[in-house]
């Protein structure tokens, strides 16, 4: 990579004033002088922040990036940006978004206060050095002052205005469904005061609560079986809540209030402060939402007695619910159709109305204080569940581009899904397993609707990359059991720390490798570092106690390496055992291919491992010698090649032979192109990242592997460089989607 000559800043400089004397648009400064920025550290892409309050940026400039990938708006503390401006000092982070492999942004510091933050981004690897550093700080401190101009002022309150964020009508809250939303408020119902406390007519007041409970029940079966939902979680929060609604120890204490003079409705109440004052000192979080369903079924209950449940009206279309509380139920009362976003004042991440609305695709945004109160039904709110903001009687342009992200969101989510309900299944009708990487959080939304067969790659990475510090083991295990859950009954195969060469840990440190791809890294620092391998055992074997756990050991370079790994995951599951401690049903313990050496070893590996994955990336970058990082090689040698996929075929063969199965799970199982191939070699599991799975789908539910195994055989005796165009002709004469 081509070093910045950061002796010299004058240049830069130079190149700067010049752009900001220029007569042109700020706009325009603004976009050029980041261009500047980016091109002097050899970034693929900057970006600039302004703080527009005490406490949170705006995006002002983005030259690169893809918007999808860094927030338009952001609060000090949160993420790497927010941290920047809270911590204020230049942080880095590896892998922050899709796009980008390292990220690095330095505050903009002014009177000593932060107004703004800007960001480098790098497709490849970068470790930034100390003279790097003091660069940045330098021209950080240059690009402060400018921004303190009269020019940038004025530039921001135009911004703001075009952004139709006057403060007042732009509100921050807390984001807890993604997406966007632009519809009228409507203002959910208000509990009331109980009307009259006591009856003289007891016989009538048991016959008021009889006939709401059959209505209420009655009403419920209807709205709980609109078949909008999937399973998941959310299932089994309206299943208890029917439950509830059902219990007839409930009714027979109402009852026995009741016949104490009380009427049904303050009866109602009497029995829900006995709960309360019971369950109330708990901790627990279950149990606070248990009193949280109760209290919502109290209500539904009143309203169904004093007739306001009847006059709701239930026909409205294309508005934003705000309420200060509600219960799923109350959700599921209207059409979730028609509702565009839901804001909760008082909502949090684990109410169920909010896990509820998230399976809907409602986005929701709850903390907004003061907006139940002031919001006026018929209001025009704008409302983005991503990042938090609402957004009262938004400009047209906000309301256009709420409506077009959602669309984009909308439309790949109807591509996906139609195409999960199709069997994944060959035109020759061989079964094939299609499996799903998961790293980032974000590709759980794609695995959630593909209905896939399980998690094929669970780069445990990921999150060690994010986070702040190492992770300990029950933090790791919250983090797995994330992912358990929104597996359920499918399999996740964990694959353990495989960091180094170009997966950094920011709290590392450089590990200052001469060749960091072939030096010490995944299995070899977690060997070395036996306390954490052991750790991240521990923390798999706890997270799957009772279900099944596959792990997965990667650049593995030699049988007796794989032997060492899978003897430490069987110490941790002995030393479990002996505790007393619950553990998994089953143990599954395999390796990545991806080291050119264990493909001879084969026959003693496959009798150890009980499933075996391929991962081309590395295996690719070992079998040509090419770094996978370094562009200038990117398109030198093709993994559609005859001398790779005889490599592919010898590791089928082989697994077949020993009756283990073995999957790819390398990017060849995401390139639709390159998936042809593998069905012709014999490969029937894949696991490809979420974005490419429907085209994945689609090419193997249009394949005929019968005429293709022929085909691709041809091909092994080709000696040209790429095979690719030969492949896609015959994916295009063979009508096989690509
Ligand atoms: C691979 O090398 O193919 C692989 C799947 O692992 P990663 O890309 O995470 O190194
Ligand atoms: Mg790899």
């Amino acid at each position: 990579m081509l070093q910045a000559n950061f002796q010299n800043l004058m240049p830069l400089m130079q190149n700067m004033q010049h752009i900001l004397q220029k007569n042109m648009e700020t706009e325009q400064k603004l976009s050029d002088i980041m261009h500047e920025l980016a091109h002097f550290f050899n970034a693929n892409m900057s970006a600039l922040y302004v703080a527009v309050e005490a406490n949170y940026l705006e995006l002002f400039s983005n030259d690169g990036f893809d918007i999808d990938d860094i927030p338009t708006n952001v609060r000090f503390g949160e993420g790497l940006i927010g941290e920047i401006a809270t911590q204020e000092q230049i942080l880095s982070q590896t892998q922050p978004n899709k796009s980008c492999v390292s990220m690095v942004g330095a505050p903009l510091m002014l009177w000593d206060k932060v107004s703004g933050v800007v960001v480098l981004g790098y497709t490849q690897k970068h470790l930034f050095d100390e003279m790097e550093i003091d660069t940045l700080k330098t021209i950080s401190m240059f690009l402060a002052t400018f921004f303190s101009s009269e020019e940038i002022s004025n530039y921001k309150r135009k911004l703001a205005k075009s952004r139709g964020f006057n403060i007042k009508d732009r509100l921050k809250g807390l984001p807890l469904s993604k997406g966007y939303g632009v519809g009228a408020a409507l203002v959910h119902m208000r509990r009331h005061a109980v009307r009259e406390l006591f009856t003289q007519n007891i016989a009538q007041e048991l016959t008021l609560l009889e006939t709401a409970r059959t209505q209420m029940i009655e009403s419920l079966n209807t709205s709980f079986n609109q078949n909008v939902l999937n399973a998941g979680e959310h299932i089994e929060i309206l299943q208890t809540y029917q439950m509830l609604a059902n219990d007839k120890g409930w009714y027979q204490k109402i009852s026995a209030y009741i016949k104490t003079g009380l009427t049904a409705e303050a009866a109602i109440e009497k029995t829900y402060d006995d709960m309360r004052e019971k369950l109330s000192l708990s901790s627990d979080i279950y149990l606070k939402e248990r009193l949280n369903d109760l209290r919502d079924i109290s209500d539904r209950l009143r309203s169904f007695i004093s007739g306001d449940y009847l006059k709701k009206d239930k026909t409205l279309k294309d508005f934003v619910l705000v309420a200060q509380n509600m219960g799923p139920a109350d959700l599921m009362d209207y059409d979730p159709k028609h509702i565009r976003a839901l804001i909760l004042e008082d909502g949090t991440s684990t109410m169920h109305v909010s896990i509820v609305a998230k399976a809907l695709n409602i986005p929701v945004v709850s903390k907004i204080k003061g907006l139940y109160k002031n919001v006026k039904d018929g209001e025009i709110l704008a409302v983005d569940g991503t990042e938090g903001f609402v957004y009262i009687n938004p400009p047209d342009e906000i309301k256009k581009n709420f409506e077009e992200r959602q669309k984009k969101i909308s439309d790949w989510r109807t591509d996906l899904k139609q195409i999960s309900l199709k069997p994944s299944k060959t035109r020759d009708g061989k079964n094939i397993s299609l499996n799903m990487n998961i790293g980032l959080d974000f590709d759980l939304e794609y695995f959630k609707l593909a209905n896939c067969d399980g998690i094929g790659l669970y780069r445990t990475e990921i999150p060690f990359m994010s986070a702040l510090k190492m992770p300990g083991v029950s933090e790791q295990v919250r983090i797995y059991k994330k992912v358990l859950n929104q597996a359920r009954d499918k399999h996740v195969i964990f694959r353990s720390l495989d960091v180094g060469s170009d997966k950094l840990l920011p709290y590392w440190g450089d590990l200052k490798e001469e060749n960091p791809a072939i030096g010490w890294r995944s299995i070899r620092i977690t060997l070395d570092r036996r306390a954490l391998l052991r750790s991240q055992m521990k923390a798999f074997l706890k997270s799957c106690a009772g279900r099944q756990l596959d792990v997965m050991f990667p650049m593995i370079s030699s049988y007796n390496e794989f032997i060492e790994a899978k003897n430490t995951l069987l110490l941790e599951y002995e030393k479990q055992r002996q505790n007393g401690n619950m553990l998994p049903t089953k143990l599954n313990i395999g390796l990545m291919i991806e080291v050119p050496s264990v493909i001879f070893e084969l026959d003693e590996i496959l009798k150890e491992a009980d499933f075996i994955s391929v991962g081309t990336n590395d295996l690719a970058q070992f079998i040509f010698a090419s770094d996978r990082t370094n562009p200038r090689l990117e398109n030198r040698y093709d993994v559609l090649s005859a001398p790779f996929l005889k490599v592919m075929q010898s590791i089928i063969i082989k697994a077949n032979q020993y009756h283990v199965p073995c999957s790819v799970c390398g990017e060849m199982a995401s390139v639709p192109v390159e998936i042809i191939a593998l069905l012709g070699l014999g490969y029937r599991i894949f696991s490809c990242t979420g974005s490419a799975f429907t085209a994945i789908k689609k090419t193997v539910r249009s394949t005929h592997i019968n005429d293709l195994r022929d085909y691709v055989q041809h091909l092994l005796r080709s000696n040209k460089k790429t095979l690719r165009p030969q492949l896609v002709a015959y994916a295009y004469d063979h009508g096989i989607a690509i």
